[in-house]
């Protein structure tokens, strides 16, 4: 039907290189496309055309299309450096000879496609047993399919056969139930990112890792299993470990600070509040970090110097503030004194980021301050008392003589005059106070040179119940009532009965003369933590506050000159201090005064 003109125009149309040889392998047709590949070549050999050789191609099948047979490979060119599919057939001739069509198909490109192929792969595989992390292949049963050597490694296993042998619920979770919640989880959402779990390794210790997976499907698109990375955390952990147990250190050493250490922010807010912090000034680190400002701590106004000082150079240095005298603001509004060191933190930049202030409560130390100068005071009065009470001494010696004398002389005129006498009142008279004068030498005298009197264990119910028996009448024509109670078992104390008798005496009297109206009189006593306690109240006008302090100063009286000379009670409280004890006094002004003495117990051997 066609003509073979038509036919060859249609060979030199394809772009496959197409030749014909005839049994002597010489070309007896080439089309545009195979010329343009080898070269005009019709008439030439074509093993000398194709192959630049002497010898037919060493993958030539001509033979084969001559016996009638079709004959199809891949062929690697060298001299054109290309690839091809060539397919060759037989062409039988009108004169009964048969030549060979070949067909030439370029196709370096699929072959460079595919080269690249395998080298990818190969790549994947380089990739998959070098990265720095273990990838995994598993089963849905819970079975491994393929694991990484770095996967190995981490687990502690060795031969990669007993890996893939391992079940993996039991033998890889440290909890079995994570394996569930994993498995849930990616087959719920396809994929898992950065799971954490601890694996087991081989010899049983815990590995912390971080799993992320995605499933794997079969060929019928149901889950199959699952494949993905695990990284190893326990690096990780020892460091997040190593940074905890620093934190936790120097927070130890903050929170375990003598001294409120406290820290703000730029803006102010508290972010550091340690204990001593919470018990120097009330508020606990809960109520105040990120709760409270610092300048809700200063007297008004001070803050603003603090912040202002800590940002000159005169009191430490830029940034810095050493020891400055402060008043801060407790919660319950009181103001405590103190010492406070600060300093301001700049971040790497160099710009502010918090302020760290150490606040020294001076209070006890200021305490300590003013008792060291009371005493320091007292010593002074001691001395000049001492001084005093040898001249008193003196004076009381030389007074008592002829004090003596002056007596003798009036109870000797006495005895002259008769009773009903008028003169005889005024005897009386002097006598009583000649009397009195007496007995003030006398305390003049215990005062300057306290007797060392003999100290004994003693009942001290039994020598308060002989007083007050003896006073009772006198307190009862002063209108005062007496109330008494004892404490039942009040135990011994090592004392000395003439002395205690004085001092009960002149709290008792000081008592009566302080209720001219009348009133009342509690003595208590009660045994509490190895003392004795003695208390003797009254009702009446008691002690002014800043007074108090002073009563028991010698010569201190508000009585008039004729009633006190204002020996009294500092007489007792040298007699009670020798006893180990103390005196204390509590009043309200105009509703009385209550004094407390109190003295050790003692302690006899059984
Ligand atoms: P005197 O009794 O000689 O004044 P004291 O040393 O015994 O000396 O007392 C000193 C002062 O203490 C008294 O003058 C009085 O002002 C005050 N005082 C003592 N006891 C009481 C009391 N119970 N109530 C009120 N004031 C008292």
């Amino acid at each position: 039907m066609y003509d073979s003109h038509s036919l060859f125009q249609v060979l030199e149309a394809i772009e496959d290189g197409i030749y014909i040889i005839n049994q002597e392998y010489t070309v007896e047709y080439m089309n545009k496309a195979m010329v343009k590949l080898f070269g005009e070549g019709v008439g030439r050999k074509c093993y000398r055309l194709i192959n630049c050789s002497n010898r037919t191609c060493p993958w030539c099948r001509a033979y084969e299309a001559f016996s009638g047979k079709q004959a199809s490979m891949e062929v690697d060119v060298p001299t054109v450096g290309k690839s091809f599919q060539v397919l060759s057939m037989p062409l039988k001739n009108s004169d009964g000879t048969v030549s060979k069509l070949s067909v030439y198909k370029d196709i370096s490109l699929r072959k460079q496609q595919e080269a690249k192929l395998k080298s990818t792969e190969a790549d994947y595989r380089r990739l998959f047993e070098n990265v720095g992390c273990g990838v995994f292949v598993s089963s849905k049963e819970g079975k491994f399919l393929d694991a990484n050597s770095e996967l190995l490694r981490m687990l502690g296993y060795e031969s990669k056969e007993e890996f893939l042998e391992i079940d993996i619920g039991r033998d890889l979770y440290l909890r079995p139930k994570d394996r569930k919640a994993f498995q849930e989880r990616i087959e719920r959402e396809g994929r898992v990112v950065d799971y954490e779990v601890d694996f087991k390794r081989k010899d049983g210790t815990a590995i912390p890792v971080l799993l992320t997976g995605s499933v794997r499907h079969d060929a019928s698109g149901r889950i199959a299993g699952y494949e993905g990375i695990n990284v190893d955390q326990s690096q990780r952990k020892a460091m997040e470990n190593e940074l905890k147990e620093a934190h936790d250190f120097l927070n130890r050493v903050i929170q375990s600070s003598p001294n409120a250490i406290m820290a703000a922010d730029m803006k102010g807010n508290i972010i550091i509040w340690n204990h001593a912090a919470e018990e120097i000034l009330g508020y606990t680190s809960r109520e105040i970090i990120n709760k409270m400002h610092i300048t809700d701590l200063y007297p008004e106004g001070l803050a603003y110097k603090v912040m202002k000082m800590l940002r000159s150079e005169q009191y430490g240095g830029q940034g810095r503030l050493n020891s400055y005298p402060i008043f801060f603001v407790r919660k319950d509004s009181s103001l405590i004194e103190g010492n406070l060191s600060a300093t301001i933190i700049y971040d790497a930049g160099g710009r502010e980021a918090a302020s760290v202030g150490t606040f020294v409560d001076l209070e006890e130390q200021l305490a300590m301050e003013r008792k060291l100068h009371q005493t320091q005071q007292q010593l002074l009065n001691s001395e000049k008392l001492a001084a005093m009470g040898r001249l008193t001494s003196q004076i009381a010696h030389e007074l008592n003589n002829p004090l003596y004398g002056i007596m003798n002389a009036l109870e000797l005129t006495k005895t002259e005059i008769p009773p009903e006498n008028k003169r005889r009142r005024i005897l009386d008279m002097a006598l009583s106070e000649t009397e009195r004068l007496t007995e003030m030498l006398r305390k003049m005298l215990t005062f300057s040179k306290p007797e060392r009197a003999e100290k004994v264990p003693l009942d001290v119910n039994e020598v308060l119940d002989e007083i007050l028996l003896l006073y009772g009448k006198q307190l009862r024509e002063n209108s005062i009532k007496l109330n008494a109670s004892f404490d039942a078992e009040p135990g011994l104390v090592l004392g000395s009965k003439e002395q205690l008798r004085q001092v009960f005496l002149n709290m008792i009297n000081n008592a009566r003369d302080a209720m001219p109206e009348g009133g009342s009189l509690d003595v208590m006593t009660s045994a509490r933590d190895g003392r004795l306690l003695i208390t003797i109240a009254d009702t009446g006008i008691g002690v002014r506050k800043k007074d108090i302090a002073k009563i028991f100063d010698s010569f201190y009286t508000t009585k008039d000159s004729v009633k006190g000379v204002g020996l009294g009670l500092s007489v007792c409280y040298g007699f009670i201090k020798d006893h180990g004890g103390n005196i204390e006094c509590e009043s309200e002004p105009g509703h009385g005064a209550t004094f407390t003495i109190s003295l050790p117990l003692f302690e006899h051997e059984k």
